[in-house]
């Protein structure tokens, strides 16, 4: 212990506990009518408030030096916090470990994009932490968000959910800075031990150089016609007018030379395929696609081709096409594409769309596929697809209270979700 501590803290002591809390703190506890039945008695031992004032150093050194950390490494920071930790860098020598628990872990250590489905979890986390605890925010995704912000399943902030002691800016921050966080930490600890005020950090985002643009559609210094060309190219963008596909007579794109499997459309499509479809009456087999089942139709057909051999469940992917005016027009649908293919050598692929209205629902392939379960949930919670004879509907990548479907054309990029964005 230094001299100059003792002279700092013995005076603490002879003066009186209370008064100098009450001047350190601008509370007067002199009247709160309550003292430790020991204190008394401890303060009149000789030598004993040198002793805890040397045992408070001793803990307190020993706490900035054992700093324990929880990770929650949700993407590429991740990478950056295990390099850390692994033998360049080594953490370990600062007394740095990480712990899969919380409950014996000092700083949590948020590095990567947070999302709402998620938030509820790291407060659990963070909540199971015992006090003193500190949290680090590394990379702009915990920081801010930062490219996904705008999204709107991403946590703008992790400063939105828990009090953040330490950031470390950067896309990734590397392992030295994630170093130089927790050097930064243990200052903090060592200063807020001693009774030093320590200014909380800035978030880095909050500078007007990176002001992110969150509030980009409800701006009123912003043209609201602006916004309208936005959304107009936005739809525009994913519509089927097909001028940017191969005319008649043109050579299709081939990908024969790198890929083996044989891809309908593309190049000759599977024969047993053609002939199930031809027993369902499709005859229009489209060069530059997959063929249009009927929803009540495609059922048999994944039925079939399972009998015929195609064991793998590739995809199952929907689409929401909103509602297009001008010289072709087309009414608002949804199309549901499917893939399977024959599993080893020459391996070959069959892939079919089913086309549906606003309210159409399509039969569950749970039935012929397991794995269709987790597929076709997906597609009914970011795009409303229903499945009907799933034995499981729900929502499986946002929270159920979710309103709407985020994959749909009209669905706001940036919508408000609180209390976590
Ligand atoms: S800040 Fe960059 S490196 Fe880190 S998680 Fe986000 S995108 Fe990945």
């Amino acid at each position: 212990m230094a001299v100059s501590d003792i002279g700092r803290r013995l005076p603490v002591v002879a003066d009186g506990p209370t008064d100098a809390r009450a001047a350190r703190s601008g509370v007067d506890e002199s009247d709160l009518g309550y003292e430790h039945p020991l204190y008394k008695t401890m303060l009149a031992v000789p030598g004993l408030s040198v002793a805890t004032g040397s045992l408070d150093q001793l803990l307190e050194w020993g706490m900035r030096n054992s700093l324990w950390v929880f990770p929650m490494a949700t993407s590429c920071c991740g990478i950056e916090l295990m390099a850390a930790a692994a033998s360049r860098v080594d953490l370990d020598r600062m007394g740095t470990i990480v712990r899969a628990t919380p409950r014996q872990s000092d700083v949590m250590v948020i590095a990567g994009t947070i999302t709402v489905k998620m938030a509820p979890r790291v407060k659990a986390l963070w909540d199971q932490m015992p006090e003193p605890k500190w949290a680090i925010a590394m990379g702009s995704c915990a920081i801010s968000g930062d490219f996904y912000r705008n999204l709107y399943s991403v946590v703008p902030g992790i400063d939105t959910i828990i009090p953040v002691d330490v950031y470390i800016p950067g896309c990734p921050p590397n392992p030295e800075a994630l170093m130089h966080g927790l050097l930064r930490l243990q200052e903090k600890i060592k200063a807020r031990r001693h009774g030093k005020p320590v200014a909380a950090e800035p978030n880095p985002t909050l500078l007007d150089i990176t002001r992110p643009s969150i509030g980009r559609f409800v701006d009123p210094s912003r043209d609201p016609a602006l916004n309208e060309q936005q959304i107009t190219s936005a739809l525009e963008a994913s519509s089927l007018d097909g001028s940017d596909e191969p005319k008649d007579g043109e050579a299709e794109p081939t990908i024969a030379e790198y890929e083996p499997v044989s891809i309908p459309g593309a190049q000759e499509r599977a024969p047993e395929l053609e002939a199930i479809l031809a027993e369902l009456g499709v005859t229009e087999l489209p060069k530059d696609g997959a063929p249009i089942v009927a929803a009540d139709r495609h059922y048999e057909l994944a039925r079939r081709l399972r009998a015929a051999g195609y064991r793998q469940l590739v995809y199952v992917v929907a689409t929401h096409f909103a509602a297009k005016a001008g010289k072709a027009p087309s009414p608002e649908r949804f199309e549901v594409a499917y893939a399977l293919r024959t599993v080893g050598k020459g391996s070959r692929l069959a892939a079919w769309r089913v086309q549906l209205e606003p309210g159409q629902s399509v039969t569950s392939l749970v039935g012929v596929f397991a794995g269709a379960d987790w597929q076709e949930r997906e597609q009914f919670d970011l795009v409303g697809v229903r499945f009907d004879g799933h034995p499981d509907l729900r929502r499986i990548m946002l929270p159920e209270t979710w309103e709407g479907h985020p994959l749909r054309k009209d669905f706001p990029a940036d919508k408000a979700c609180p209390p976590w964005r």
